[in-house]
This record gives structure tokens, C-alpha cells and sequence, in this order.
């Protein structure tokens, strides 16, 4: 396994983007909308740097894609997010990938009736982005590789790594 970013890299960006994310929302009425289970290390960290009054949502977010086919349906449980008509929306993934994802929770919480909705991830793989959505906020971008560690994980495993790794071999991404 090769270590991409350590667990001190990591820290220190989760913290400017907590900063970023301070000013941007000063009195606003902040949800962060988390994607389960990837995003929950993430989420865990950034919510310590933000000083400002938040909720915390989570929803999750399941992705049946065809082996001959890019397409994807979305499978969104939100039993565990509360109302967000007429709050700013922060959704936040582990990684941007195809675009897909991000998208359609996107619309999905717009058409709850959030105020605002912005994105923010941790990772950002370049090219591979099928849809188009310009995170607000994200950490590092990567090479085209599968990543695990940081709440990512493979086959459920690795996601407690507390930094983010290429895995080795044959794996199903
Ligand atoms: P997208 O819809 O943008 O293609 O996919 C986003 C989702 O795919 C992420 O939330 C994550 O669950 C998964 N994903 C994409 N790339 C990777 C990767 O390199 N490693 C892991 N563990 N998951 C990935
Ligand atoms: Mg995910």
C-alpha cells in the first residue's frame, strides 16, 4: 500500500477548509449534510474546526452500477436527516469521482427545500469527471487511482487508516 497523504497533510487542509467554510457562513443557518459512511472521518474532523452554530445531518447514498454501463441509479436513504427547508445545505463526500453522486444529492436536497446548497469533498480524482458540478470546497486532487484510509474504504475494510493510500492489486473500483 502507498501512502498518498499522510494523516498530518490531511489534518492541515481539513483545517483551512474549516476556516474557509467559518467566513463563508457567519450567521447563516449551517447543516452539514453528510454522505454515509465514507465521508464520517471527514466529517468528524472538519465539524472540530468550525466555530459556528451547525447541524449535522447524515444520508446515504447507494450506487448499483452496471458492469457494461457508467450509468448509475441512486439509492438515497435520509431517515437520518432532518428537515432542511430553509437552511444552508454544506453537503460533504469523501470523494468526487464521476460527478454522479454529488449531482443527483445535489437536486435531491434542493428539492427539500434547502435555502442553499453547496458540496465539499476531501478528494478530487482528475479525469474522471462525467458530470458536471465544480465542488465548492475540496481538499486534494488525486491521480486516477482507488484510494483507501480517511473513511474510504475497500470491500468495508481500511476505512479506519487515518491517512489515504493506493491500493495495491486487483481490487473492484
Ligand atoms: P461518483 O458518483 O462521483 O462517481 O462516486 C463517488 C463515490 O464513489 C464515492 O462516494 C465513493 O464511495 C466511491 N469512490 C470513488 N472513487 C473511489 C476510490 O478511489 N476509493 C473508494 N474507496 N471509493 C471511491
Ligand atoms: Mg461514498
Amino acid at each position: 500500500m502507498k501512502i498518498l497523504l499522510s494523516e498530518a497533510q490531511i489534518l492541515d487542509r481539513v483545517r483551512a477548509l474549516g476556516r474557509q467554510i467559518e467566513a463563508d457562513y457567519q450567521g447563516k443557518p449551517l447543516t452539514i449534510v453528510a454522505v454515509l459512511t465514507g465521508s464520517l472521518i471527514l466529517l468528524a474532523d472538519l465539524i472540530r474546526q468550525i466555530q459556528l452554530p451547525l447541524r449535522v445531518a447524515l444520508l446515504q447514498a447507494s450506487s448499483y452500477k452496471g458492469a457494461t454501463t457508467t450509468a448509475s441509479d441512486l439509492v438515497i436513504n435520509d431517515a437520518f436527516a432532518p428537515d432542511v427547508a430553509g437552511r444552508d445545505v454544506l453537503l460533504l463526500d469523501d470523494i468526487l469521482d464521476t460527478g454522479h453522486t454529488l449531482s443527483t444529492l445535489v437536486r435531491h436536497v434542493s428539492e427539500r427545500g434547502a435555502l442553499s446548497v453547496r458540496t465539499a469533498v476531501l478528494l478530487r480524482k482528475i479525469g474522471r469527471q462525467e458530470v458536471h458540478l465544480e465542488p465548492d470546497y475540496w481538499g486534494f486532487e488525486i491521480p486516477d487511482a482507488f484510494v483507501v484510509g480517511y473513511g474510504l474504504d475497500y470491500d468495508d475494510d481500511y476505512r479506519h487508516l487515518p491517512y489515504v493510500a493506493v491500493l495495491d492489486g486487483p481490487h473492484a473500483s
